[in-house]
């Protein structure tokens, strides 16, 4: 079988191989890691579609981690996609209406990070033992709420490695807070931050790749890893269910061999949607993937000029984890659309960090293609929502509902008959209130767990396991920081 490696998506530093790059989270030059070519693995679909999850999962991801042995990659797989998930599909395609929702939310945390975040330590490990490291690992995150708790779970009392996340203080729902601060575990950190989640990644990024800080945790037995999707490790198994979710549609009948589909994806970091490009790249038939923003709308306004400008105001939303203006891996679609040109890349992203905006050739556009961008306001999300659940009883969670109304723009402007595959991200129960006022229930109570109990009486749907532990848990977890003091809760931690 061919050998994956990876390299920067900015030219630095060397080429490595899949367990390193996992090792390393982050490139030494701050680039990206990215293969240096994509696998073309000629799937039989017919033979795919009768594969469970966790087989499928593994005949996806042993074309990327090439390194890993087929007993430590089953391993892997095995340990991630268990009893954790409160369904044996793992995730489940549902109809309702005009589309079909991907339902990605069934593991430890209710959100579609434990899709991959239940892997990634199992990775994370074997890739330690692989290249015989002997320092602990520190998993350095930021999250918009739902990648903290799922790398908290992830990680906790995993033996040689230490976890430390970073949440915007002001900017998560209730539950995901709550979800958080209570987590247990000998080697896990949670702080919350007085910055919103660009200035958490930005300065988690920046931890990362300080030199007196690397040299700090080398000379304590430590060092960085990252649970964000900058880490390949965290892409890679995400590509395996956008071919899960065409076997479906395939199994029951609903489509042909070779038809292609659409899948509408809610977007913030741009990993869940790359995962899906990548998808594509390796065979599976899609026409377009519909990237949804919330009002944080950088990706559609880009998408539709070729210009991306973070300079204007952050919005708080009802979908906080699509609350960001710089998409991190949008660094890894650039530098494929410049055709490998790592130096093209460098270039847009020092623009990106001087001037805060960049703009792509007309060359570069073309390779856009694969997409179609558009944006959903507060009220529009809150309609799909309440739409859906109006007409077939189907209720979905705000970021999903973003989605699901970009999707409805896009079926309206161009028409185009393609199957619908809305992919769902969380639970509702992770963003109660919200879920309520768009289904036209009241929500001025403040306790969103008396929410929840509300939530379920109306659509009839359990509570997620992750929601009722975090009602009765108590607080383990109360700092709180300036952003620029970040470092120091990293090092107070680790007692460095
Ligand atoms: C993280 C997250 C997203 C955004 O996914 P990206 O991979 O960052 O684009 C969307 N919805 C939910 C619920 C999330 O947790």
């Amino acid at each position: 079988m061919k050998q994956i490696t990876y390299v920067s998506t900015r030219g630095g530093g060397e080429e490595v191989t899949a367990s390193r790059a996992i090792l390393n989270g982050i490139a030494a030059d701050g680039g990206l890691y990215v293969p240096t070519e994509l696998p073309k693995p000629n799937w039989d679909f017919d033979v795919l579609k009768e594969m469970d999850y966790r087989e499928l999962a593994y005949t996806v991801i042993k074309e990327f981690l090439t390194d890993y042995t087929e007993e430590e990659l089953r391993a892997c797989i095995n340990a991630a996609y268990d009893k954790k998930f409160d369904t044996p599909e793992i995730a489940p395609l549902v109809k309702s209406g005009d589309f079909r929702y991907l339902e990605l939310y069934h593991g430890a945390t209710a959100a579609f990070k434990d899709m991959a975040l239940s892997l990634l330590p199992h990775l994370l490990v074997t890739a330690a033992k692989k290249n015989r490291i002997k320092e602990k690992i520190v998993i350095l995150t930021a999250t918009s709420g739902d990648t903290g708790k799922a790398a908290l779970a992830g990680f906790a009392d995993v033996p040689g490695t230490g976890i430390v996340v970073f949440y915007p203080k002001y900017g998560v729902s209730k539950i995901q807070e709550r979800q958080m601060v209570t987590q247990t575990g000998k080697n896990v950190c949670v702080a919350g931050i007085t910055g919103n989640f660009d200035d958490a990644q930005t300065g988690v990024k920046k931890i990362f790749t300080d030199p007196a800080m690397l040299e700090k945790l080398k000379k304590n037995g430590y060092r960085f890893s990252s649970a964000n999707s900058i880490n390949i490790g965290r892409l890679v198994p995400q590509v395996a269910y956008y071919v899960w979710a065409y076997c479906r549609l395939l199994k029951e009948g609903s489509i042909k061999k070779g038809e292609e589909i659409n899948f509408a994806v809610p977007t913030g970091n741009f990993g869940n949607i790359l995962a899906g490009f990548y998808a594509k790249q390796l065979g599976l038939p899609v026409h377009k993937f519909i990237c949804a923003s919330n009002d944080n709308r950088v990706l559609t306004d880009f998408f539709e000029t070729g210009e991306y400008n973070k300079n204007r105001k952050f919005i708080l939303t009802e979908s906080p984890s699509m609350d960001i203006l710089v998409s991190s891996n949008l660094e890894r679609l650039i530098y494929h659309i410049a055709g490998g040109d790592a130096a093209r890349n460098a270039e847009l992203m020092k623009d990106l960090s001087n001037k805060g905006a960049y703009t792509i050739t007309d060359v570069m556009k073309l390779g856009l293609s694969d997409f179609w961008a558009g944006a959903a306001s507060t009220e529009e999300m809150r309609g799909a929502i309440n739409s859906v659940f109006k007409a077939g009883h189907y209720c979905m969670d705000t970021h999903t509902g973003v989605a699901c109304a970009v999707a409805e723009k896009y079926v309206e402007e161009t028409g185009d008959p393609h199957v619908c595959v809305v992919v769902s991200t969380a639970s509702p129960y992770k963003f109660t209130a919200s879920v309520l006022k768009a289904i036209g229930e009241d929500a001025e109570d403040d306790d969103d767990f008396a929410l929840a109990d509300r939530l379920e009486k109306i659509i009839g749907v359990k509570q997620p396991a992750t929601v009722t532990t975090a009602r009765k848990s108590p607080v383990l977890h109360d700092t709180v920081c300036e952003t620029e003091d970040m470092p120091k809760v990293v090092e107070h931690f680790l007692g460095l």
